[in-house]
């Protein structure tokens, strides 16, 4: 995708210069809030939305005029847009038929191919009524095989299941992506999907791309408030910061930053509040922390309100106080997100082991040498290189 825009007929600009280069066989996420314009994008991709502007590129040829169907990809629908009526082996056949481009022996061998490698070649002469969700989902992704495509398209194919099976057919896309190596783009507004599916994350806000990159990039280093508030479950803590120098002064006391960091926020610091961004892992029970981790970070005292155990792990609350331009910021952050609420409440992330609780005062270990420092107008994460 190179700089694509979509703008409505109606004026509404639902994609605005986005450009996003999918590699071979990759897993490529797009994620975001409602409205942020990821359908269209992907509807874009297929051919079912005109582009107002840009090049769609796909196997280096230029596709924005061709038709859905002569762009050779295959969409995969949330509700598997399966017919009940006919058997695994004519659903997968289907689209086959359709195309009127093969013989009944070519169709034959391609359907007991591909069922062969999504392990349904026992359930052929069933219907899809009797089969599970994760036998369904294969069935849809079959379809999609037998016709070559270069590419397959999700758009947000678990949102209807319960969080049980989602989780279940999350591993079993992810792993049959990875066996067959099919370009993927696939669409959620789900951090998690999309932190556990995708080499790569696109996460788009109002139409614009705000990162791209892996997971593990946008969790460790997200470019700005938006990215850090979407990402990570739960959210990083924002906090108001004053920062002078390597020290940064929070609601519960000062800490160090590492001197490059502090060199990368150089004057823009200076004079007024900025957000610090602290996920609740950065925190610990000071009292499980080993001595030679202890120096490293800081320590400070907290009255605890409440704790929620887990079993691997717990999560402690602790109230604290932001400015009202802080908060401003944070509200805004918070309509962006739609309406997850990360004011006024900093979540810290315990070992399991823990035996803080409800209403303590805690002695709490942060380590600052992970923390980020926003700017509060443009949310722009300044302690990134
Ligand atoms: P969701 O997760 O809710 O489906 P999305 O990120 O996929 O959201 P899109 O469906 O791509 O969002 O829509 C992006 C924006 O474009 C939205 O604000 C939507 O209201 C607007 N939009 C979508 N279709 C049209 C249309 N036909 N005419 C005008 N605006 C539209």
């Amino acid at each position: 995708m190179k700089n694509i825009v979509k703008k409505y007929p109606d004026g509404f600009l639902a994609v605005n210069d986005v450009s996003i280069d999918v590699a071979d066989g990759e897993f490529m996420i797009l994620v975001g809030p409602s409205g942020c314009g990821k359908s269209t994008l992907l509807r874009m991709i297929v051919g079912l939305e005109d582009i107002t502007d840009g090049d769609m590129i796909i196997g280096g040829d230029r596709v924005n005029d061709l038709a859905p169907r002569e762009r050779n990809l295959a969409m995969v629908f949330q509700n598997y847009a399966l017919y009940p009526h006919l058997t695994v082996y004519e659903n997968i056949a289907f689209p086959l038929r359709l195309a009127k481009t093969h013989s009944e022996e070519e169709i034959d061998k391609k359907v007991r191919a591909a069922s062969k490698t999504l392990e349904l070649d026992e359930n052929l002469e069933r219907k899809p009524g009797n089969l599970s969700g994760g036998q369904r989902q294969r069935v849809a992704m079959g379809r999609a095989i037998v016709r070559d495509a270069q590419a397959f398209l999700f758009d947000e194919p678990l949102s209807n299941l319960d969080a049980k099976l989602r989780g279940q057919m999350r591993t079993e896309i992810a792993r049959l992506q990875k066996r067959l190596g099919i370009t993927t783009v696939y669409v959620t507004h789900d951090q998690t999907e999309a932190m556990t599916l995708g080499d790569r994350v696109a996460v788009l806000k109002h139409g614009l791309l705000q990162q791209l990159a892996t997971p593990r990039e946008l969790y460790e280093n997200p470019v700005n408030l938006f990215v850090a508030g979407f990402i990570g479950s739960p959210p990083m803590n924002f906090l108001p910061a004053t920062v002078e120098g390597t020290e940064v002064e929070l609601p519960f006391g000062t800490v160090s930053i590492p001197q490059e960091k502090a060199d990368r926020i150089g004057d823009r610091g200076k004079g007024k509040t900025l957000i610090a961004g602290i996920r609740p892992d950065y925190f610990e029970d000071a009292s499980v922390v080993d001595e030679s981790k202890r120096g490293q970070g800081s320590t400070f005292r907290a009255t605890v309100d409440v704790t929620e155990w887990l079993g691997n792990e717990a999560y402690a609350y602790v109230p604290y106080e932001a400015s009202d331009e802080v908060q401003a910021q944070l509200e805004q952050l918070e309509r962006d997100l739609d309406g997850e609420s990360v004011r006024s409440q900093m979540v810290v992330s315990l070992d399991a082991s823990s035996t803080i609780s409800d209403g303590d005062e805690a002695e709490i270990w942060v380590d600052p040498s992970r923390m980020h420092l926003f700017d509060p107008e443009s949310g722009d994460n300044l302690t990134l290189g």
